[in-house]
């Protein structure tokens, strides 16, 4: 009699554990999003706001994703809800498009609270940059600051969003060289005819100005950061103003109205 209780206290015990252990791997996917995500999303994320029922559940499952794949850490800087849902939307939303789509170039992004310079002195006097992608000793690692990432989604009227700028830096160093090509995602038959378009533009854009951030003409490597950020913050705009650009960047995310 002592045996049966015996064995029936071990099984019981072994339904415990494996209904914890069950419990635990199945509630890992959505602890990465905080509770109120669907509200704070249709709050500060417009691309989200525009998509229908179906498009929303593959935003959010993405984002959760990419929240379970790479670390965000503060610098001086308290990471909240918001900030882990912006940084998590920057990421989703230029390869939202594209199946699959996985940022191995990616561990970890440091939120710092304001702009930093190029030694990542935050109290520096030249503090003008808002974000940045890691090399050297920082290789896989992007910088964003808590400031720049808010504004980037709170004025959705401008064509301005750093996430969404460092993230298409890494989808362009992906194929190993930071040039403004994106070879990992643009057809091998159109890399020459974007390299032309992307040159020409910069052209136009010195000598007689343009509506696009000048800081675009920079070089190709910035210009297609900065043209990506129009492209997804004022598609309508950019598809109205510079409709050759437009064709091609929705070539290479593979997507546009
Ligand atoms: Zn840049």
């Amino acid at each position: 009699m002592v045996i049966v209780l015996q064995i029936l206290f071990v099984l019981a015990l072994i339904i415990v554990i494996i209904l914890f252990v069950f419990r635990i791997s199945r509630t890992k996917l959505t602890t990465q999003l905080p509770e109120n995500y669907e509200g704070l999303l249709a709050d500060y994320v417009k691309f989200y706001r525009h998509l229908d029922k179906d498009g929303k559940e593959k935003f959010e499952k993405r984002v959760a994703h990419f929240l379970s794949a790479v670390k965000i850490t503060g610098v001086n800087a308290i990471v909240e809800d918001i900030d882990r849902l912006l940084i998590a939307s920057g990421a989703i939303i230029p390869v939202y498009a594209i199946p699959d789509w996985q940022y191995i170039n990616l561990h970890e992004v440091l939120l710092y609270p304001g702009a930093f310079n190029m030694d990542f002195d935050q109290a520096g006097s030249d503090r003008d940059i808002g974000g940045m992608v890691g090399t050297g000793a920082l290789q896989n690692v992007m910088i964003i600051t808590k400031w720049q990432l808010r504004q980037g989604f709170i004025n959705s009227n401008d064509a301005h969003n750093t996430a969404i700028h460092e993230f298409v830096h890494l989808i362009d160093k992906m194929d190993g060289t930071l040039d403004g090509v994106p070879e990992i995602i643009l057809e091998r038959k159109y890399t020459e005819q974007w390299r032309n378009l992307m040159n020409s533009t910069i052209m136009q854009m010195k000598t007689y100005g343009s509506d696009i951030d000048m800081y675009g003409a920079t070089n190709t490597v910035e210009f297609f950061a900065v043209i990506s950020e129009y492209f997804f913050e004022q598609p309508d705009l950019l598809k109205a103003r510079h409709p050759d650009l437009y064709e091609m960047l929705v070539l290479i995310f593979k997507t546009g109205r």
